[in-house]
C-alpha cells in the first residue's frame, strides 16, 4: 500500500497522537472484511442468485452445477478470460474426483482469484525521503470520481499525521477548481490553485514552491480528465510531469489512475491510453458499491498488472479503503 513515513523524529511523534486519535472513530466503524462486504454486497447478492440452492450444499458439483457458476462469474464481470481459466482448472480437479461439494468448489475459487490479485498487488511504497514532498499525481478521465478521491486520500493522509498540500493542476474546467476547493476544505487541507484557463505547469511550479515552503510532506496533483483531443490530454501530463520532476527530485513519486468500477470493462482501454502516456504506477477504483459487476477488479488487475491501491466504497471522506485482496475475494463469496 501507499504508506506514508514521518520525515523527522517531531512529526513521527505527531503522527502518533494523530494515529490514537484515528483509533477512536475507526473502532465504532465495521471492519474492513465488513466495509468490503457492504460495498461488494450487489456483486455478492448477483453471484449467489445465479448458484441459487448450489449454495446450500445439497449438490455434488457436476458439468450443469459449473454451467450455472460460469454464468455467475461472467455476470460479475470478472472477465471472459479469468473465468473460463478457472472453470478448465476446476472441470479438471471434479473429473479427479478433487472437488465434490460446493466449499470446496468455492475455496477453489476463492484461491485462483486470490492468486490473479496478489500478482497484481506488488505493494510500492513511498519510503523514507529526504526533506522533499511526496508528490502524487493523479490523472484520469472525468466522471470516474477523480476529485473525490483526491479529498478522500488528502483526508486519509492528514489523519495519518502528515502536512498535505492540494494542487489544482486541472485548469481546463472551472467547476475542476470550485469541486477541488470544496473538497481541500472538507479534508482540512490548503489548495494551490490559478484561475481557470491558466497553465497547469505553472499550478504545479507554485505548489511544489509552497510545499517546499511549509515543509510539507505530500502533494497531490490534480490533473485535467478532459481536454479537447486526447493527444493534448496526454502531454498536458507529461509536461506536469516534467516541472514536477524539475521542482522536487524523483517526482512524481506516485502516479494514481482513478477508475470508475461501473463502467466496467469500457475502462479499460480507457486506462490502457493512461498507463504509458502518464507513467501510472497505481489504480485507485471507485464505485465498487455502485455495481453488482464488482468482479471488475479482477479483470482491472489482471488486464493492467498494477496494483490496486485503493478502492472508493461511498460517497463520504472517508469511503475509501486500502485495497486487499482477501478481504474483497472473501466478501464476495462469505455471506
Ligand atoms: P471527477 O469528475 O472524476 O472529478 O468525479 P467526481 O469526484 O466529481 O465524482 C463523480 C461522482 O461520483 C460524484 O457524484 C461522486 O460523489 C461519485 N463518487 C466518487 N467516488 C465514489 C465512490 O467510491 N462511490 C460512490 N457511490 N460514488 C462515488
Amino acid at each position: 500500500m501507499l504508506r506514508f513515513w514521518k520525515r523527522n523524529q517531531e512529526k513521527a511523534s505527531d503522527a502518533a497522537a494523530a494515529s490514537v486519535t484515528e483509533a477512536r472513530p475507526d473502532m465504532e466503524k465495521p471492519g474492513l472484511l465488513n466495509r468490503f462486504k457492504q460495498a461488494v454486497s450487489a456483486t455478492r447478492k448477483s453471484i449467489f442468485s445465479h448458484i441459487g440452492d448450489l449454495a446450500l450444499g445439497k449438490r455434488r458439483i457436476d458439468a450443469d452445477v459449473l454451467e450455472h457458476l460460469e454464468e455467475a462469474l461472467i455476470a460479475a464481470d470478472i472477465g471472459p478470460r479469468t473465468t473460463m481459466e478457472i472453470l478448465d482448472k476446476a472441470r479438471q480437479q471434479v473429473d479427479r474426483k478433487a472437488l465434490d461439494d460446493f466449499d470446496a468448489l468455492k475455496n477453489f475459487i476463492k484461491s485462483e482469484l486470490r492468486s490473479i490479485l496478489s500478482k497484481a498487488s506488488n505493494q510500492l511504497d513511498s519510503s523514507p525521503h529526504s526533506g522533499a514532498p511526496y508528490v502524487i499525481l493523479v490523472v484520469g478521465v472525468n466522471g470516474t470520481g477523480k476529485t473525490t478521491t483526491i479529498g478522500k486520500l488528502a483526508y486519509r493522509f492528514k489523519q495519518q499525521g502528515a502536512d498535505v498540500l492540494l494542487c489544482g493542476a486541472d485548469t481546463f474546467r472551472a467547476a475542476a477548481t470550485d469541486q477541488l476547493a470544496v473538497w481541500a476544505e472538507r479534508a482540512g487541507v490548503p489548495l494551490i490553485q490559478h484561475a481557470a484557463g491558466g497553465d497547469p505547469a505553472a499550478v504545479v511550479f507554485d505548489a511544489l514552491k509552497a510545499a517546499k515552503a511549509r515543509g510539507a510532506d505530500i502533494v497531490i496533483v490534480d490533473t485535467a480528465g478532459r481536454l479537447h483531443t486526447k493527444l493534448d490530454l496526454m502531454q498536458e501530463v507529461q509536461k506536469v510531469r516534467r516541472v514536477a520532476a524539475r521542482e522536487v527530485a524523483g517526482a512524481p513519486h506516485e502516479v494514481l489512475l482513478v477508475m470508475d468500477a461501473v463502467t466496467g470493462q469500457n475502462g479499460l482501454e480507457q486506462a490502457r491510453q493512461f498507463l504509458q502516456a502518464a507513467g501510472v504506477t497505481g489504480l485507485v477504483l471507485t464505485k465498487l458499491d455502485g455495481t453488482a459487476k464488482g468482479g471488475i477488479v479482477v479483470a482491472i488487475a489482471r488486464e493492467l498488472n498494477l496494483p490496486i491501491q485503493y478502492v472508493g466504497i461511498g460517497e463520504a471522506l472517508d469511503d475509501l479503503v486500502e485495497f486487499s485482496p482477501d478481504a474483497y475475494v472473501d466478501s464476495l463469496f462469505e455471506d
